[in-house]
């Protein structure tokens, strides 16, 4: 079966064809990097990494651009509050650019444990205000701007089609919504950008043809698509909050300025559910895959957890789930290891796991074709070879891992223990500070449900 991928924009399954034939342009919108990520913020990078994933698996080149947004984005989405990284530099007294340093590099090694492929641009919002700065100038010869004394606005009413993509009832909205508008002339225009008020010093902040200031939180996201791929793509990806609001205005805002509506296809992963305190960044108080780790789960039984449930629906986390994610994978990767290399993989097999992701990505059905391997009658090493090249795409990392072996040193096993009891203390210093050292003897040590595990590195 062809490659097909539900698109939000016609709401319908459609046939995957690539704009050129050489290469898919992929988008997706990257973190705001003023705290770390929460494990609702991954989720939708693993659906991400496992579109890419597919797309390579029915031999496509992948471009794949993510942003950092390290500027713009205020605290209430909308076009007024504080912005997020000035308050964060607030609460933590860091700069607002160590503060952006400090998080990307967060996010970065988020990325790395949960196995996510690296992508083919990174590009952050404030090395492109120029780009930002031109685009909005193009927008306002062609007379879509307004300007009000806090910023220069988008005018949502030059656009027929404005919202389409998330069948906004514009009409609908302004009646029965009494908002104050303040100086926007509809609820749903937004800032593209927004100036230094007078007698704050922001950290960040430049010159522009309407002011001191920066750029609205939108911009970035159009004015670099079309830097790195082109104004008109093959799919943008983004969690479903975004289809409301910022992929409807980076739609108006490249629409306006290059008469493309931006993306071929666009695909929106759906939320991960949790006690809506702990999914709030904003709180202060929420999950990151290190307190799973700390908890004892491998990132990649996260994964694998995230595999479980199709993209297009919602996924509520409990722990229990995340052990039944744990158990699973250690059965797998116990049931590999337990196969002798040097067989050749069973092309039935792999076209049918093909036929499963091919049809909008069905991780939960391709999981289920995975165990019917495990336990079917294919010779070991036929299963062995087969689970290889399915793992390319599910990322489990199962050929790496390596069961905890009879042959460490009893003076690294000590430096383990110690770390436990750190960590049963709570002295975390203590316990980074023993991780290190055996690291440097050459070993890892990861944290299971049954305790903790050392192999040798690399
Ligand atoms: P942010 O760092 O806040 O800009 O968000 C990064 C990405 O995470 C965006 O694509 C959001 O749509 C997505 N996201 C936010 N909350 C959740 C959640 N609970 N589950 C899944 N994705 C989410
Ligand atoms: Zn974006």
């Amino acid at each position: 079966m062809d490659l097909h991928l539900y698109d939000t924009y016609s709401r319908s399954l459609r046939r995957f064809e690539p704009i050129h034939a050489d290469h898919v342009g992929l988008y997706c919108c990257g973190p705001t990097v003023y705290d770390y990520a929460h494990i609702g913020n991954l989720r939708t990078y693993l659906f991400e990494d496992l579109l890419r994933r597919v797309l390579e698996l029915n031999g496509h080149v992948v471009r794949h651009v993510v942003n950092i947004t390290d500027v713009g984005h205020l605290v209430s989405d909308a076009d007024d509050g504080e912005d997020k990284m000035e308050k964060g530099s607030r609460r933590t007294g860091e700069s607002a650019w160590d503060i952006a340093g400090r998080f990307t590099a967060a996010f970065k090694a988020d990325m790395a444990a949960l196995n996510l492929r690296e992508p083919t641009v990174w590009c952050r919002a404030t090395d492109h205000i120029a780009e930002q700065i031109d685009f909005i100038a193009t927008l306002e010869a062609k007379g879509f701007t307004y300007r009000t004394s806090d910023g220069l606005y988008f005018d949502t009413a030059r656009q027929d089609d404005y919202g389409y993509l998330a069948r906004l009832d514009r009409t609908g909205l302004q009646a029965g919504k009494r908002v104050d508008l303040g100086e926007k002339r509809s609820a749903t225009d937004f800032a593209l950008w927004k100036f230094s008020r007078l007698g704050e010093q922001r950290q960040m902040e430049w010159d522009s043809p309407w002011g001191r200031g920066f750029p609205g939180w939108h911009i970035e996201c159009s004015a670099m698509s079309a830097k790195y791929l082109s104004p008109w793509f093959d799919i943008h990806c983004g969690g479903e909050d975004h289809i409301p609001v910022h992929h409807s205005n980076e739609i108006a805002q490249t629409e306006a300025c290059h008469g493309t509506r931006l993306a071929n296809f666009w695909l929106h992963g759906y939320f991960l559910q949790l006690d809506a305190a702990k999914m709030s960044k904003s709180s202060g108080d929420f999950l990151r895959l290190q307190t799973l780790l700390e908890r004892g789960y491998a990132p990649l039984a996260y994964r694998y957890l995230c595999l479980t449930a199709h993209y297009r629906s919602q996924l509520s986390f409990t722990w229990n789930s995340l052990d039944a994610a744990q158990t699973a994978l250690n059965r797998l990767r116990e049931a590999y290891h337990s196969w002798p290399a040097g067989g050749e993989a069973d092309a039935a097999t792999l076209g049918r796991f093909r036929d499963e992701l091919n049809h909008d990505l069905n991780a939960p059905k391709a999981l289920a074709l995975v165990w019917e391997l495990v336990k079917g009658p294919l010779p070991p090493a036929t299963k062995r070879a087969t689970l290889s090249l399915i793992d390319e795409v599910l990322g489990l990392c199962l050929a790496d891992w390596q069961a905890a072996s009879a042959d460490i040193p009893p003076a690294v096993e000590r430096l383990a223990e110690q770390r436990q009891q750190a960590r049963q203390d709570k002295r975390w210093a203590d316990a980074d500070a023993l991780r290190g050292q055996i690291t440097a003897a050459g070993y890892d040590v990861e944290d299971t449900p049954d305790g903790p595990r050392l192999r040798r590195a690399g």
